[in-house]
């Protein structure tokens, strides 16, 4: 599946030490359609540490279809989601639709 990764722009943070206890304002991504509530989040993914919400369909390698967040914005949106707040970097947790649980796989490197 194709998939746009953004650099990372945190320099001094690091979630993945407070597990449950992140700032509701840490920058994560969500994808065009999370962002405007018209899907609901299938794909977490923690690739270089950063926090993505996606819908899990195909989306445009395109920075226009991705937007940046506050985690707590998404959170509050579905609290489901904070079920799976101690996903480790380099790991995704993937649905198949709401009802289903989470299925967690470790993320293929990003070429180092
Ligand atoms: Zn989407």
């Amino acid at each position: 599946m194709a998939f746009v990764w953004f650099p990372m722009e945190t320099e001094h943070c690091n979630p993945s030490k407070d597990k449950f206890m992140i700032p509701g304002n840490l920058k994560s991504y969500v994808c065009i359609h999370v962002f405007e509530g018209t899907r609901p989040v299938l794909l977490i993914s923690r690739q270089g540490g950063s926090w993505s919400f996606v819908c899990g369909a195909e989306h445009e390698d395109n920075a226009s279809n991705y937007r940046v967040v506050g985690i707590g914005h998404v959170l509050e949106d579905d609290p489901s989601l904070r079920s799976q707040l101690d996903l480790q970097p380099d790991w995704d947790a993937e649905r198949k639709d709401l009802e289903s649980p989470w299925i967690r796989t470790r993320s293929d490197a990003m070429d180092a």
